[in-house]
């Protein structure tokens, strides 16, 4: 049993209401990797007297936290297409030349095992040592039945590995591989009829995911592999209404998904069908900082009652960035969100979008004993700024996975 002390605000992020559950001079007791415990320190009880002290500094502590939207494992540069970017060319035009994704799915089928594994792994490193504890990782850039199972097979590993702890999902839609150009249909037959039931038999994923856009995966398509999906008990996730209002928050709500991501473009019979339905909106804030677009109507998903995460999209092109703390200062600055709608964003909400019903995500009792002690005094002056590791400390499971040292 450990009692976490000196906790100058801590952020227990209730499952249920809206706020960040914030409270001062705060103490934690977590038992075999569960949330015992968690008050303020002068009402820790008694019985706790005897248990191993550790002492927070002083500072903020958070929820692990869970960056619920991320292709972790990619390969190839796309640096070339950002300077193209930067001169005038578009996503789109890039993605209908041959570049964008499919730079990447090049590049992926040619990396081996072991290089994928390994770019994965120091991704994750980066990301424990800012205090994420569970990310949902999506395949996508393989898109033949062997690299799709390798890129999950590598999550697997990776998983039971850890300490960092991954959902993974399976994105074969993602964009029509160039070999089916000619025959959409036969793609996502193969999809449907055997990446699906291998993936779900060997229980390689929780979710399958679909690029719905124009430059991807129509909503009828989309309608037949959500289908598979759900015969064969996997569940439901979107890349919808992120370059063009395609209708996808609303299909995101008829196929009961639990997530629907990006959502720049949304119409607002769209957020009126996800506050409906109960999907979580995931918002992704580096990916359109990137690509220049006005960010997602996050006020008005809110005030619909809505329930909103915050996430990296971790990629090669459109946000080449790990890091969740910059996410959540972009999506404070730039989408009007409160930091306790942020930090909830990316712990108790971003754990609802990977419908991760054990606790994750809060610090109540019953929850794991996943956190991240922050080199600040209180919420809002840790998302005040902008640092690239603000977590001393990450604990998953009540065991510390990495702490700071001058
Ligand atoms: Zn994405």
């Amino acid at each position: 049993m450990t009692v976490l002390d000196d906790i100058a605000q801590l952020a227990t992020c209730p499952p249920d209401g809206a706020d960040a559950g914030l409270i001062d001079a705060a103490a934690l007791v977590w038992d075999a990797g569960r949330i015992v415990w968690a008050g303020p320190a002068a009402d820790l009880p008694e019985r706790f007297a005897e248990a191993e002290r550790r002492s927070a500094g002083g500072r903020l502590v958070v929820p692990g936290l869970v960056d619920c939207h991320t292709h972790l494992v990619h390969a190839g540069d796309r640096a070339d297409e950002f300077v193209e970017r930067l001169e005038g060319t578009s996503y789109l035009d890039i993605a209908r030349r041959g570049g964008g994704i499919q730079l990447s799915v090049r590049a992926t089928r040619a990396a081996s095992d072991h290089d994928l594994a390994e770019g994965a792994r120091a991704r994750l490193g980066a990301m424990l040592r800012q205090g994420v504890t569970t990310v949902e990782a999506k395949t996508g850039y393989g898109l033949t039945l062997d690299d799709e199972l390798r890129v999950l097979r590598i999550y697997r590993d990776l998983g039971a590995a850890g300490p960092a702890r991954i959902v993974p999902t399976l994105l074969a839609a993602h964009i029509v591989p160039p070999e089916f150009a000619d025959d959409r249909d036969a793609y996502v037959r193969l999809i449907c009829d055997e990446m699906i039931p291998v993936v779900a038999a060997d229980g390689l994923a929780a979710f399958v995911d679909v690029f719905v856009e124009d430059s991807a995966f129509t909503a009828e398509e989309a309608r037949s592999i959500f289908a598979a999906a759900a015969r064969h008990g996997l569940g439901a996730k979107l890349h919808a209404d992120q370059l063009t209002d395609t209708s996808g928050a609303a299909l995101a709500a008829e196929v009961g998904a639990a997530s629907a991501d990006h959502l720049e473009c949304v119409s607002a019979e769209g957020i009126h069908k996800l506050a409906e339905a109960g999907v979580v909106a995931v918002s992704l804030p580096i990916a359109t900082l990137v690509l220049g677009q006005e960010p997602i109507p996050a006020r008005r998903l809110l005030d619909a009652g809505v329930r909103v995460a915050v996430a990296t999209d971790l990629n090669p092109g459109s946000a080449p960035s790990n890091s969740l703390g910059l996410a959540l200062w972009l999506a404070c600055t730039r989408q009007r969100m409160t930091p306790a709608e942020a930090l909830r964003g990316a712990t108790v909400e971003a754990a609802r979008a990977l419908r991760l019903d054990d606790g994750t995500g809060s610090l109540v009792p019953g929850s794991p004993a996943d956190l991240a002690v922050v080199d600040a005094p209180s919420l809002a002056t840790w998302l005040a700024g902008w640092r690239a590791e603000p977590a001393v400390r990450t604990v998953i499971g009540g065991r510390t996975v990495w702490e700071w040292s001058p």
